[in-house]
C-alpha cells in the first residue's frame, strides 16, 4: 500500500530532516516518519494559498464543482486504500472505516453541487432612486486544524465547501493521524485542484508555532477548528483578539442518550450501542451518559449489558472486530480514572470496568449502573467505550439531567409516543437531536453544537455559509 508520508506546501511535496513517528495505536509500531514542519513553512504555506486565491475564486462555480467531483471519484475508487490508513493510524475498526471513507468523500460531491446554488438577494427598496442587492464571495484563505477521530471526515467536512465557495486552505492535521490527510491531498491534487489552493502543514513539537500563524496571520480571513473545547477557547480567542478573523469550531460533547419508559426497548439498546460504541466511544457525539427511566432500568441495563459483553475487541484491521484501541496511552489513562473513580463511588460494573487483554491501549466495553450526577462519567466527555446508567423518575427530570451541562452538540432520546418527541427535542439544549436512532451523520445536514460545543455548522447549506461573505450592494441615485 502507498503511503504518502511528506507534508505538501504550493503544490509540492516537502520534506524536512525532523520526522516525528506515526503509530499504529493497535501495536504502538511505527506506520511511518513525517516532517515536522514550523512556523517558516507555515507562512509559506499561507501565502501561497494567497497568492492562488484569485485565479480559484475567478473560477466559475461549475468549473470548481468539477474538480470536486474528480475528487469525490477519487476518493471513491481508492476507499479500500484509505480506509486502511484510517484504521492504521486511527484504529477504528475496518468497517467503520470504510464507512467514514465514503462519509469523507461524501462532502466533496454535496458541496461541489451546492456552491452553485450561492445566491444572493434582491431586497425590496425603501428609496426609489436606489436598488439593494447582495452578494456572495468567498472568505479568502482559510486554516484548518482537525482531531485525530476522524482523520478524514473532519478535514472533507471543512475544504470540500471551502474550495467549493472559492477559498483556499492550509490544513494542519493531527500529529497522531496525518497519513490520512495526506493521502487525501495527493488526491485532490490528481483531481486538479491547483498548487497553493490545498496545502497541508505536518507538525508535532510545533503546533503551538503553527496555530499562531493561522490565528494571527492577516492574510488567514477564515480559522476552522474541530478538536477539544479547551483548545478551541484558545485559539478561538486568539483569532478574534489579533485579526478579527471568522471563525467556526466544533468542539466536545457531553451527549445524553435518554430512555423513556415507552421506549422500544430492543430499538434503544441498538441504537445506545451505536452510538456510544462507535469508534470505541471516541466521537464527539457519542451518547457519554445513558439515563433510564425508573420503570424500565432493570430491564433496559440488563439488555444493554448482554449486548455489550458480545462485542467483539481487537486490532480494527482483523475481521469481525467491532472495538479498537484507544488513541494513545492517555485515552486509556483517563478512561481508567474515570471508570476507577465511578466505581469507588458506588457505581456498578455490569459488565466490564478493567483494561482489555488484546494490548495496551484496549479497554474492555463497559456498562455502570448505579451511576449518580456528581460522577465524573456524567459531567465529562468519557472518550471511551464506557456506558454510564442514571436513572431518573419523570421527562421533566431527564430533561434536566441532560441540560445540566456546559457542552450541547447532540442529543438522542427513545419514545413510541409522538408528542412526547415532539416536546422532549424541543426541550434538549443541543444542536442535534436524534429520536429513536443513534447514528444520524450525513453531509446534507448541519451538525454542530450549542453552548461550549462550538460556533457554526458543518455539512448542509449551512457548511457552506461559513466559506462565504455576504456582501451588499447600493445601486443609488437613479
Ligand atoms: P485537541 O487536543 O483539541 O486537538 C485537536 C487538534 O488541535 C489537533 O490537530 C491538535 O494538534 C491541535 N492543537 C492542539 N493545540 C494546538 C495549538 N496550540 N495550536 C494549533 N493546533 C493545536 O482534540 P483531540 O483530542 O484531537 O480531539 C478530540 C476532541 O475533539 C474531543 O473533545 C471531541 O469531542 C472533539 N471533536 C469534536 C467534533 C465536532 O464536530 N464537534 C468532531 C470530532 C471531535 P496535535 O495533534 O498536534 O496535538
Amino acid at each position: 500500500m502507498t503511503i504518502r508520508s511528506d507534508a505538501y506546501i504550493d503544490g509540492k511535496w516537502r520534506s524536512a530532516a525532523a520526522r516525528f513517528d506515526v503509530l499504529n495505536p493497535a501495536t504502538q509500531e511505527v506506520i511511518a516518519r513525517v516532517p515536522d514542519l514550523g512556523a517558516g513553512e507555515t507562512e509559506e504555506a499561507v501565502a501561497a494559498a494567497h497568492r492562488a486565491w484569485p485565479a480559484w475564486a475567478a473560477k466559475t462555480a461549475k468549473e470548481r464543482a468539477q474538480v470536486l467531483r474528480a475528487w469525490y471519484d477519487l476518493m471513491m475508487a481508492d476507499i479500500d486504500r484509505l480506509a486502511r490508513l484510517i484504521t492504521m493510524e486511527g484504529g477504528k475498526p475496518l468497517a467503520e472505516a470504510k464507512g467514514e471513507a465514503a462519509y469523507g468523500a461524501s462532502f466533496a460531491e454535496w458541496f461541489g453541487e451546492e456552491a452553485k446554488r450561492a445566491y444572493g438577494r434582491t431586497i425590496p427598496t425603501t428609496t426609489a432612486s436606489r436598488r439593494y442587492v447582495t452578494l456572495k464571495q468567498p472568505i479568502g484563505v482559510c486554516a484548518a486544524v482537525t482531531p485525530w477521530n476522524f482523520p478524514m471526515a473532519m478535514i472533507t467536512r471543512k475544504a470540500a465547501p471551502a474550495l467549493a465557495a472559492g477559498c483556499t486552505m492550509v490544513l494542519k492535521p493531527p500529529s497522531q493521524t496525518p497519513l490520512t490527510a495526506l493521502a487525501l491531498v495527493e488526491l485532490a491534487e490528481r483531481a486538479g485542484v491547483p498548487a497553493g489552493v490545498f496545502s497541508v502543514v505536518t507538525t508535532k513539537s510545533h503546533t503551538g508555532a503553527v496555530g499562531k500563524v493561522f490565528c494571527e496571520s492577516p492574510l488567514v480571513r477564515k480559522f476552522t477548528f474541530t478538536g477539544s473545547t479547551e483548545i478551541g477557547k484558545k485559539l478561538g480567542a486568539a483569532c478574534v483578539g489579533s485579526t478579527v478573523k471568522r471563525v467556526s469550531l466544533e468542539l466536545g460533547g457531553n451527549a445524553p442518550l435518554i430512555v423513556l419508559a415507552d421506549a422500544d426497548l430492543d430499538k434503544a439498546v441498538k441504537g445506545a450501542i451505536a452510538s456510544k460504541f462507535r469508534n470505541a466511544g471516541q466521537t464527539c457525539v457519542c451518547a457519554n451518559r445513558i439515563l433510564v427511566e425508573d420503570a424500565i432500568y432493570d430491564e433496559f441495563s440488563k439488555k444493554l449489558a448482554d449486548a455489550v459483553s458480545k462485542l467483539k475487541v481487537g486490532d480494527g484491521q482483523a475481521e469481525g472486530v467491532e472495538i479498537g484501541p484507544l488513541i494513545d496511552k492517555h485515552a486509556i489513562e483517563k478512561v481508567e480514572a474515570m471508570v476507577g473513580e465511578a466505581l469507588a463511588s458506588g457505581a456498578v460494573a455490569l459488565t466490564g470496568g478493567k483494561k482489555h487483554a488484546a494490548g495496551a491501549q484496549f479497554y474492555t466495553p463497559t456498562v455502570l449502573a448505579n451511576v449518580t450526577r456528581d460522577m465524573r462519567v456524567n459531567t465529562e466527555e468519557i472518550f471511551g467505550p464506557v456506558a454510564p446508567l442514571i436513572r431518573f423518575k419523570s421527562e421533566d427530570e431527564a430533561i434536566a439531567i441532560a441540560n445540566d451541562t456546559e457542552y450541547g452538540l447532540a442529543g438522542y432520546f427513545f419514545s413510541r409516543d409522538v408528542n412526547r418527541c415532539w416536546r422532549v427535542a424541543e426541550k434538549l439544549e443541543y444542536g442535534m437531536v436524534s429520536i429513536n436512532e443513534g447514528v444520524f451523520s450525513n453531509e446534507v445536514i448541519p451538525f454542530g453544537g450549542m453552548k461550549e460545543s462550538g460556533l457554526g455548522r458543518e455539512g448542509g447549506v449551512e457548511g457552506l455559509e461559513e466559506y462565504l461573505e455576504t456582501k451588499f450592494m447600493n445601486f443609488g441615485g437613479f
